[in-house]
C-alpha cells in the first residue's frame, strides 16, 4: 500500500519522507463521536501537526534528532463521522496496511475509541499482543448508557479480543466500581495513579509484541487542561515523559497511539505543545524509527 504526501497538507515536524522508505508511518484518527463528556478530539490531530513547528526536530533528553529518522506523516483519515462502525473499519484499515508492509503506525487521536480498530489491526499481526496503557480513567466499563462502541469502554472492548492477562494500566485515577473490581478479578492489571511497577511490567513483556496507548488525561489538568473529561491528581509532564520513552525504547512496541487531545479546551495552546513534545520524544524512542 502506497501513500504520497499531499504537499498541500502540513506534515508533524520533520515527518516528511516517502511511504516506502519510512518505519514509522503516522497518521490522524480526528473521531469524537462517541465522547460522553465534551467533544473535540477531532481537532487533535491536525492541531499537533500545525503546532509542531513550534518545537525542535532535536531532542536534548534524548540527543537525538526527528531529521534523522524515516518518519512519514500520511495525514488524517477521512473518516465518516456519525457512522462508527465505518469509521472503526477505515481505522483498522489504515492500521492494517501500514503493519503489513512492516512498518510502524503511530495515530494520533481523536477519543479513545479509536484505539480499538487500531489494537485490532495489530492483534491480527502480532496474535499475543500486550497492551500498555496509560490513562486517567480505566475505560473498562461494559457499556455507556447501553452503548458498547464508547470511548469509556475502549479498553474492556480491546480486553474481548487479547483475553486476560494482556493489558497494563498506568496512572487510573477514575471509574466506576465495577471497573475496578474488573481489575481486581485480575483480568487486567492495574497500577492506580502513577507508573510504578512499569520496570516489572517491561520486564514481563520482555520481546513480546506491545501496543502502546497513550490517553493524555491521564496527565494533571494543570499541565493538560485541553481534553473532554479533565481528572485532578494526575501526573506530572516529565514524568509521562519517562515512562512513555521507557515503554517505546524498551518494550517490542508495534503500534502507539496518542488519544484526548481537545485542543478548543486549551485556549493557551499547552496541551498541544505537550501532545507535539511527547510525539517527537516517542517518535524518537520507539526501535521502528532509530536511524540506522
Ligand atoms: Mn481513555
Ligand atoms: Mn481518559
Amino acid at each position: 500500500m502506497i501513500y504520497t504526501l499531499n504537499r498541500n497538507m502540513e506534515c508533524f515536524l520533520g515527518c516528511d519522507s516517502g511511504y516506502d522508505e519510512a518505519d514509522i508511518v503516522l497518521y490522524g484518527a480526528p473521531f469524537d463521536g462517541t465522547t460522553s463528556y465534551r467533544p473535540g478530539t477531532r481537532f487533535g490531530p491536525r492541531a499537533i501537526r500545525g503546532e509542531s513547528y513550534g518545537i525542535e526536530t532535536y531532542s536534548p533528553y534524548q540527543d537525538r534528532d526527528l531529521a534523522d529518522l524515516r518518519v512519514m506523516d500520511s495525514g488524517d483519515l477521512e473518516l465518516p463521522i456519525g457512522d462508527v462502525q465505518a469509521t472503526l473499519e477505515a481505522i483498522c484499515a489504515r492500521a492494517r496496511g501500514i503493519l503489513s508492509d512492516g512498518k510502524l503506525p503511530l495515530m494520533l487521536g481523536g477519543e479513545h475509541l479509536v484505539t480499538l480498530p487500531a489494537v485490532r489491526a495489530a492483534q491480527q499481526a502480532y496474535p499475543d499482543l500486550s497492551i500498555v496503557h496509560f490513562d486517567a480513567h480505566a475505560d473498562l466499563r461494559d457499556d455507556y448508557l447501553g452503548v458498547k462502541l464508547s470511548h469509556a469502554c475502549a479498553l474492556r472492548r480491546c480486553w474481548e479480543i487479547l483475553g486476560d492477562g494482556r493489558i497494563f494500566q498506568f496512572g487510573i485515577r477514575s471509574g466506576d466500581r465495577a471497573e475496578f473490581e474488573f481489575a481486581a478479578q485480575g483480568h487486567v492489571a492495574m497500577r492506580r495513579f502513577d507508573f510504578e511497577w512499569l520496570d516489572v511490567t517491561l520486564e514481563a513483556l520482555r520481546g513480546k509484541p506491545v501496543y502502546l496507548t497513550i490517553d493524555l488525561d491521564v496527565l494533571d489538568p494543570s499541565a493538560f487542561p485541553g481534553t473532554g473529561t479533565p481528572e485532578p491528581g494526575g501526573v506530572p509532564f516529565l514524568e509521562l515523559l519517562r515512562a512513555s520513552t521507557k515503554v517505546a525504547r524498551e518494550a517490542n512496541v508495534v503500534g502507539c497511539d496518542l488519544v484526548e487531545l481537545s485542543p478548543p479546551y486549551d485556549p493557551s495552546g499547552i496541551s498541544t505543545a505537550v501532545g507535539c513534545k511527547l510525539t517527537r520524544e516517542i517518535l524518537l524512542s520507539l526501535k521502528g524509527g532509530n536511524a540506522s
